[in-house]
């Protein structure tokens, strides 16, 4: 479903600080994985996302999303294809509109599937356990970091987007909202069906969550496998309890 092919990114070209931050990457994604993405700073993680999301053109090589070749698609022909969640909760959110406001923007976004898609975010509300779903006239920007990012995360998942990219989504939120968030996270992937790639350089929820890894280092993918553990150790305890 996605295809990167010998992608090399270079910023700065020609000048004295110039910087090669992909160096011929290639990738390739199914429909419906979860991806993470590992690394040392610098080596390429947050370029490759801005890769996928249109907002960086790839010096040489070929991005193919869904067969078709988007190497010089603006990004905004790409936003209903590619949803993205940042580490800042108030990025994904409108902070001065309730909770109800969110939903029904967000679902417009994705305006094939509009009521269906406010539906599902009050079902995904619902499924967190933070008691927002009673909360619908609140403003959001009375949440917590952890309600606010779990939010964005219902509203770019309701877009139904093609691939949602998570840029260390968790790395600003305590322990108990990063495993309430991750479950939110596999939901979206395992009963939404939406591909998944994340960055992350936690590597408790590597080890609790990942499934694939894909680790870049200078630019290259240098390691790619497949992460195997015990059904039982996979989720936090909610999802262990209820397996
Ligand atoms: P981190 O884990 O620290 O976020 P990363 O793996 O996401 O790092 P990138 O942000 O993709 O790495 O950066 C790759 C390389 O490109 C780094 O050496 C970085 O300094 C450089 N770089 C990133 N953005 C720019 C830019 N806009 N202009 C110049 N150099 C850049």
């Amino acid at each position: 479903m996605v295809e990167l092919k010998n992608i090399r990114v270079v910023y700065n070209k020609s000048h004295t600080n110039e910087k090669q931050a992909l160096d011929g990457l290639d990738l390739t994604i199914k429909k419906g994985e979860f991806v993470t993405i590992i690394g040392p700073n610098g080596a390429g993680k947050t370029t490759l996302l801005k890769i996928l999301t249109g907002e960086v053109y790839p010096e040489e090589g070929e991005y193919i999303l869904n067969n078709k070749n988007i190497r010089h698609t603006k990004p905004y022909k790409l936003f209903r294809n590619v949803g993205i969640v940042y580490q800042e909760p108030d990025r994904g959110v409108f902070p001065d509109l309730t909770i109800e406001e969110n939903l029904i923007l967000g679902s417009k976004k994705g305006n094939r599937l509009f009521s269906f898609g406010k539906y599902k975010g009050l079902e995904l509300l619902k499924s967190l356990n933070m008691g927002l779903e009673d909360r619908l006239k609140t403003k959001v920007k009375e949440l917590s970091g952890g309600q606010k990012q779990a939010l964005s995360m219902i509203l770019a998942a309701i877009t139904y987007p093609d691939l949602l990219l998570l840029d260390e989504h968790t790395a600003a939120l305590d322990p108990k909202n990063v495993d309430k968030v991750m479950d939110l996270t596999l939901k979206i992937n395992n009963e939404m069906g939406i591909t998944i790639i994340m960055v992350t350089h936690n590597m408790k929820i590597v080890e609790k969550y990942s499934k694939r890894i894909v680790e870049i280092k200078e630019g290259k993918v240098t390691k790619d496998f497949l992460y195997e553990r015990p059904l039982s150790q996979i989720g936090s305890e909610k999802i262990k309890a209820t397996l």
